[in-house]
């Protein structure tokens, strides 16, 4: 998997991507990063890339020339068109359903506004899809870009150590994970719950399932709706909703 980063603060890129879980799978080369620093493509003497919004209002808008260019460096390397991602508070909300779709793409290009945004007739010309990552503005899309990029590379093959990672956790079949206990065995007189000690796969695996559904019915009980429900689940939820 590729991302290609169109930002005018790569280093923060950089800084945030080739850490941890994310930077090993670089060095392996199971990711690569390509960032491209839209300044390099200002079309201004004096290295601007922004400028007075038409219609006049607070802030600066980015210029559509230079964002074009930098997406264009990146476009014709490629044999198709990328698909091309703009960070925005505007965009379609962000989350694992969408990882999981961008995971299968070979080459992504995520385009970081920053200002009061970018020229909206650039966006109509390279973009294929506005995403937010909450109802919340940030300064910039470098922070989006991150978070988002960090989602879709745990689902790339080879990124997590133990393959079947992902599979168990929350919102993979819309219900959240089940709680987690390491060593030791007693922290503070708190003990782990008995049955983790048991040595009992099966029953592990219910206990498992069971926490799942009771968290998935205390914290978040409209991801329900769409969640893999077994018979047993769904008895065991009604048995919950009596109590
Ligand atoms: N004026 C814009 C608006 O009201 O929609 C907000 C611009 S924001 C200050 C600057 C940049 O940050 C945006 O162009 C976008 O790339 C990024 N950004 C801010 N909040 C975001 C969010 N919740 N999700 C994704 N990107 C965001």
């Amino acid at each position: 998997m590729i991302f290609h980063v169109l930002t005018l603060f790569p280093d923060m890129i950089r800084d945030g991507f080739q850490t941890s879980i994310t930077g090993r799978a670089v060095e392996k080369g199971l990711l690569s990063l390509d960032t491209v620093n839209i300044r390099d493509f200002s079309v201004n003497k004096h290295n601007r890339v922004d400028d007075y919004p038409y219609g006049g209002g607070a802030g600066m808008v980015m210029q559509a020339e230079p964002v074009y260019l930098a997406y264009q460096s990146v476009a014709e390397k490629l044999p198709k068109k990328p698909k091309v991602l703009y960070m925005s508070p505007q965009g379609k909300v962000f989350n694992q359903r969408m990882a999981e779709e961008l995971a299968q793409e070979e080459e992504l290009v995520f385009l970081c506004g920053h200002y009061e945004g970018i020229d909206e007739r650039v966006l109509e010309e390279i973009v294929d899809e506005e995403v937010s990552i909450g109802d919340y503005v940030l300064t910039g899309g470098e922070l989006p870009a991150l978070v988002i990029m960090d989602a879709v590379s745990r689902l790339v093959g080879g990124v997590l150590h133990n393959e079947d990672s992902a599979e168990f956790d929350s919102f993979h079949d819309n219900l959240l994970e089940y709680p987690q206990y390491s060593r030791p065995e007693v922290w503070r007189d708190k003990a782990v719950p008995p049955i983790l000690m048991s040595g009992h796969h099966a029953n592990v695996e219910k206990w498992r399932r069971e926490q799942s559904l009771i968290r998935t019915l205390e914290r978040r009980p409209d991801l329900l709706e769409n969640a893999n429900l077994t018979k047993q689940d769904k008895k065991f939820l009604a048995k919950l909703k009596e109590v």
